[in-house]
């Protein structure tokens, strides 16, 4: 009996991988057995949940913090899964961890950002995977380095795990900004165009860190065409044991993801090729338009580079910089481009004018 059980959440499992979107939630915390299986039931209810998430283990970023059940909630979720038949995924970050999570048949196991930043740490759940068969899913490491998300996707898929998956969760940034952790998408993105093959899923919960931007970031990941969500859920969310600014009831999540437009990634029809080819070839030639355009801008860098070398002047006029900036900042608000987007690319402008004008400055 419980052989075939565990044959058939085996096979649950194998389907649901492969399912667009795929859509996971459940608590931060597993706090009590009532309250997870009183979230597991609500979540089966609304009919859009594939996969219940619980955190046995809580790493904290400050101590005394709630860190967790430990292993006496995985029977809880091990019941959950019985009265519901929804598959579970509970985060693992030490060897010990992943045995007891897979000696209570937690169906998939997630490694977490604090996490993915340790290779060492990586290493030791890497060892404890070797010979087992079961999914995992790897979330970016909380600061922004594509070489280390890669890394441990190298180190699970070394220690013989066929099925990898990403979770993309933000990126710490010092300071408060609109989100817990910044989304960063291109990072996401980059890594998505480094591994064309396999599932990212986006977690909108840790990205925003508050309820009312949940969809916004949900939508957005939708958009870019991401696999499926992580969103946490709680049946009283304001009392949540960890993270309760950002969970939302069962039925609230039902409501966000009916609020999602879910988009496809592409369609067949000729007509859609067709439009799209003729946009596209615009984006073309607008971007050759502006490299020939920067190239021009940087042939004046030399020049000026070439001025001040005669006249033995500093390459950087802090003055002139900022002027540069205000009048783009305006010119910018004007044509629709955000102050973010006229930063950073005048930021790279710069650099790359800087160093035409060091090669002058040095020849
Ligand atoms: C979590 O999913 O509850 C969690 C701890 O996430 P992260 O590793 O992304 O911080
Ligand atoms: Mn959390």
């Amino acid at each position: 009996m419980e052989a075939t059980q565990a044959k058939n959440s085996k096979e649950i499992v194998q389907t649901l991988w492969k399912k667009r979107p795929l859509i996971i939630s459940g608590p931060c915390s597993a706090e009590t057995e009532d309250q997870v299986l009183e979230t597991a039931t609500r979540l089966a209810k609304t009919g859009r949940v594939d996969i219940l998430r619980a955190g046995i283990w809580k790493p904290r970023t400050r101590p005394g913090m709630f860190e967790g059940i430990g292993a006496k909630g995985l029977p809880w979720l091990q019941h959950a899964k019985k009265i519901t038949g929804l598959p579970t995924t509970v985060e693992v970050a030490t060897g010990k961890q992943v045995e007891d999570a897979l000696t209570f048949d937690v169906d998939i196991l997630w490694i977490g950002a604090r996490t993915t930043v340790n290779p060492f740490s990586v290493q030791e759940v890497a060892d404890a995977l070797r010979g087992v068969d079961v999914p995992v899913l790897i979330k970016n490491p909380i600061n922004p380095d594509l070489e280390l998300w890669t890394g441990a996707v190298e180190r699970v898929a070394k220690a013989g795990i066929k099925q990898i998956g990403l979770i993309h969760r933000g990126f710490s940034s010092y300071g408060n900004t609109e989100y817990r952790n910044a989304p960063m998408w291109h990072l996401a993105i980059e890594m998505k165009r480094r591994n064309p093959e396999m599932m990212i899923i986006n977690d909108p919960s840790h990205i925003s860190g508050r309820r009312d931007i949940l969809l916004d970031v949900a939508q957005k990941a939708i958009d870019l065409d991401f696999d499926g969500l992580m969103i946490e859920s709680h049946i009283d969310p304001d009392n949540a044991w960890s993270d309760a600014k950002q969970q939302v009831t069962p039925e609230r999540l039902g409501e966000i993801l009916d609020s999602i437009v879910w988009r496809k990634e592409d369609i067949n029809s000729e007509e859609f090729h067709q439009a799209m080819e003729k946009m596209r070839q615009q984006i073309n030639q607008l971007d050759d338009e502006l490299l020939q355009v920067l190239s021009q801008r940087m042939k004046v860098a030399d020049k000026i580079g070439q001025y001040k070398k005669e006249n033995n002047i500093t390459i950087l006029q802090t003055n002139r910089w900022n002027a540069i900036l205000e009048r783009a900042f305006a010119k910018g608000e004007k044509l629709g481009l955000s102050k973010e987007f006229i930063t950073k690319y005048f930021d790279a402008v710069h650099m790359e004018s800087i160093s035409h004008q060091n090669k002058v400055l040095n020849s």
